[in-house]
């Protein structure tokens, strides 16, 4: 993400890369922790499931609406999935990609794979695509945000708009 992100700024990221390690030792993996407890889907910002995946709001932003499409087994490298999990995939990108059009707007979209933390992935053994929606200078997320204290609320809203939408296109029952 960094490559096409340079011109982002998003200082709490520096939060995410300081825990990366620790949170890897203390909790395990963040997105087997979500698929494995749906109850909670509200509290973790998982949009809608499928079968073999599933839509999450990135907790550390780069532009608002940032989601992850994960795959729901802990899988890192795409030749280990079968032909419906990339399907899926693929699938899952495209509504995500449908729902953040309808719900934000954007002028445009960054759709991609971080393979290997040199890549720049945080969690390079469970595969997720990302899709960063972008606007016409949007280089100073900031404007939008405001600091990384108000990111919590905004995630919920911004939540319940896209559970919503998800709802209304047939992701969600
Ligand atoms: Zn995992």
């Amino acid at each position: 993400m960094a490559e096409f992100n340079d011109n982002l700024w998003a200082p709490w990221r520096m939060d995410y890369i300081r825990s990366l390690d620790h949170e890897a030792e203390e909790d395990g993996c963040f997105l087997c922790r979500y698929w494995q407890q749906p109850d909670n889907d509200r509290d973790h910002h998982v949009v809608w499931r499928t079968a073999n995946t599933f839509a999450v709001m990135n907790r550390f932003p780069y532009t608002n609406g940032h989601l992850l499409i994960a795959l729901s087994q802990h899988k890192g490298d795409f030749a280990d999935l079968s032909e419906d999990e990339l399907t899926e995939m693929t699938r899952s990108i495209r509504d995500g990609v449908a729902v953040l059009r309808k719900v934000l707007k954007p002028h445009g979209m960054n759709v991609g794979y971080n393979l290997g933390r040199c890549a720049g992935a945080g969690l390079p053994d469970h595969l997720h695509a990302h899709i960063v929606p972008r606007w016409n200078g949007d280089t100073n997320f900031m404007a939008i945000i405001g600091n990384s204290r108000v990111i919590p609320d905004a995630l919920d809203t911004l939540w319940n708009d896209l559970v919503r939408c998800a709802k209304e296109s047939g992701l969600v029952d």
